[in-house]
C-alpha cells in the first residue's frame, strides 16, 4: 500500500500545557485535508520526543516540518541534531533527505520562509482592513530582527518586496523591534493616511500584546494619529501571521516541494505495524498498559484508568475521540501540565471509547511512543544511550549538563525519575519484560529524557529546589 506520513516539529515546554496548542490545531487541519496517511506531532520538550518521534509513524515515507517561523538555532542545531539527520548548520532550500532505520526522512526549511508566507501577510491585513486600497493604505511588515541571526530579517524584507511587487500597497514597509528600521519610526516613513501592521509573529505573546503596540502608541485594533508629520494618519493593527489558519496551506506546499520528484510513495513500515498489532492483541484480551486498562467493548475498544475498574460506564465522562484522549491526558488532577506521559499522574473519572484505528492514535497521544519502544525492546532492538553520549550531544544553555557528576545524575534521576512508569535502560537498568509480555507498568526508557536533562541542567546551577509537581 502506498503510504506517507507528515510530521509536525514543537518546540512545546515542559511548563506551559498552551505551548503546543498551535501544533496540534495544524495537524488537525492538515489531516482533515486527507493528503498524507497521517500527520504526527513531535516536541523538543514534549512527547513524543526529537528522539522518538521518527520511530512512531507507521510509513517508510516521512516529510518532516520545523514549525517555526524563522530558521535559526533549533532548526539549524537542535532538530537535526535530535532527528539524527547527520547535519548542522543551514538547510538548503530543497531540504535535506536521509534514509534513517529503512526510512527515507525529508527535512524542510521552517515554514515561516516559505514565500507562500505572503499570502498570510495578506490574509492578515485584509482581516484588520478589508477595503485596503492601493490608493491610500500602507502596509507595514514587522519583524523582531536581531544582531544574533542575520537570516531572521531577510524573510521580512523578501515579504515585503513580494507584497511591493503585487501592487495592493501605496507603500510597504519593513520595521523591526530589534533593529533599524525600528518600528517607532513609522511616523516618520510611512506617508499614507491608512497603515495596516502585521507582525510577522510565531504566536500571540508578549511582544504582540506589549512591546509592539508600545513602541508604535497603539491603543488597540484602530488607533487613530490626528497630527503626525504627513498629516492624520489611522493604524489597524492585525493578528501575528503564524496563528492563521492559511499557514497550513504553507505546510503542504512545503512538504509538497520537499517530496518533489519523489514519484511513488513509502510503505507501511513492517516494524511500527507489528508493534501496533501487538498492542491490539493485547487490547481484544484485555489487558493493562501501564495506568489504564484496555478491553473490547462490543466491536470497539475501552480505555480507563485502572483505578476505574469496575466503576458503571455511566458515572465517568466518556470521550469517542483520540483527540479527547490526548486533551484529558495533558494535565493532571491538579490542572498541573504533564510533559513526561509516562509519570504515574494520569487522572482518573473519564473512559475513552474508540475503533481500532482511532485507539493506537489514541494510545500514541496517551503514551507517546510507549508501544514502539516496547515492543522493539522485545525484539532487543532498542539502543540505549549511556548518561555520557546524551550529555555530550547537549548544546546552547544544556551544555553545562557535562559538568555533571554521576553523584549528581543517580540523585536529581532518584527524584526525576521516581513517578516515571519507565525502566531507566540508559542506567543500566534491567527491564526482562514490557506490558506488551504482561507486566502493565514495564515501559523501557532508552535515553534520558528532555524533563530530566532540564533537571540537571537546574542542579549544576544550584538552581534546582524542590523536583517539580
Ligand atoms: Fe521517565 Fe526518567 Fe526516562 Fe524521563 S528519564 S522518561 S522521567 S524514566
Amino acid at each position: 500500500a502506498d503510504m506517507r506520513s507528515l510530521v509536525l516539529i514543537g518546540h512545546g515546554s515542559h511548563l506551559n500545557g498552551e505551548s503546543a496548542g498551535a501544533v496540534f490545531r495544524y495537524a488537525e487541519l492538515l489531516r482533515e485535508r486527507g493528503l498524507y496517511d497521517e500527520v504526527i506531532e513531535g516536541y523538543w520538550k514534549e512527547e513524543p520526543s526529537l528522539r522518538q518521534v521518527l520511530r512512531t509513524t507507521a510509513s517508510t515515507d516521512v516529510t518532516v516540518i520545523p514549525m517555526f517561523i524563522s530558521e535559526g538555532y533549533f532548526t539549524e542545531t537542535v532538530i537535526p541534531r535530535e532527528l539524527g539527520l547527520g547535519h548542522q548548520g543551514p538547510v538548503p532550500p530543497e531540504g535535506i533527505a536521509r534514509v534513517l532505520g529503512g526510512r527515507t526522512v525529508r527535512y524542510t526549511l521552517p515554514y515561516g520562509v516559505h514565500p507562500g508566507m505572503a499570502d498570510v501577510i495578506l490574509a492578515r491585513a485584509r482581516e484588520a482592513l478589508p477595503d485596503a486600497s492601493p490608493e491610500d493604505t500602507a502596509l507595514i511588515v514587522l519583524g523582531h530582527g536581531t544582531t544574533r541571526n542575520e537570516n531572521s530579517n531577510k524573510v521580512i524584507y523578501a515579504n515585503a518586496e513580494r507584497l511591493r511587487q503585487s501592487g495592493l500597497f501605496a507603500e510597504v514597509h519593513a520595521l523591526f523591534l530589534d533593529e533599524n528600521p525600528k518600528v517607532g519610526t513609522w511616523p516618520d516613513l510611512v506617508h499614507a493616511s491608512r497603515v495596516v501592521v502585521v507582525p510577522f509573529f510565531a504566536s500571540e505573546g508578549w511582544h504582540t500584546l506589549e512591546t509592539i503596540p508600545e513602541d508604535m502608541g497603539l491603543s488597540g485594533e484602530v488607533t487613530e494619529f490626528p497630527g503626525n508629520p504627513h498629516g492624520p494618519q489611522t493604524v489597524y493593527y492585525a493578528k501575528p501571521v503564524g496563528t492563521h489558519a492559511a499557514v497550513a496551506d504553507v505546510i503542504m506546499h512545503l512538504a509538497e516541494e520537499a517530496r518533489g520528484a519523489a514519484g511513488r510513495d513509502g510503505d507501511v513500515d513492517r516494524t511500527h505495524e507489528a508493534a501496533w498489532q501487538a498492542l491490539l492483541n493485547l487490547a481484544r484480551r484485555g489487558g493493562r498498559m501501564g495506568e489504564v486498562l484496555l478491553s473490547p467493548h462490543g466491536g470497539v475498544f475501552e480505555v480507563r484508568h485502572a483505578l476505574d475498574e469496575g466503576t458503571p460506564g455511566a458515572d465517568l465522562h466518556t470521550v469517542v475521540t483520540p483527540e479527547g484522549l490526548r486533551d484529558l491526558s495533558r494535565w493532571d488532577a491538579a490542572g498541573e501540565h504533564r510533559p513526561v506521559h509516562t509519570y504515574r499522574t494520569l487522572k482518573r473519572g473519564w473512559r475513552a471509547v474508540l475503533s481500532e484505528a482511532d485507539l493506537r492514535r489514541g494510545i500514541h497521544f496517551l503514551y507517546p511512543a510507549v508501544v514502539e519502544e516496547s515492543y522493539a525492546h522485545g525484539c532487543h532492538s532498542l539502543r540505549h544511550t549511556p548518561w555520557a553520549t546524551t550529555a555530550r550531544r547537549q548544546t546552547g544553555i544544556y551544555t553545562r549538563v557535562q559538568r555533571a557528576t554521576p553523584e549528581q545524575v543517580a540523585h536529581v534521576s532518584r527524584e526525576v525519575c521516581a513517578p516515571c512508569l519507565r525502566t531507566r535502560l540508559w542506567a543500566g537498568e534491567k527491564l526482562p519484560r514490557t506490558f506488551l509480555d504482561g507486566v502493565p507498568g514495564a515501559f523501557p526508557c532508552a535515553e534520558a529524557c528532555t524533563y530530566l536533562v532540564a533537571e540537571i541542567r537546574e542542579e549544576v546551577s544550584g538552581k534546582r529546589g524542590k523536583p517539580a509537581g
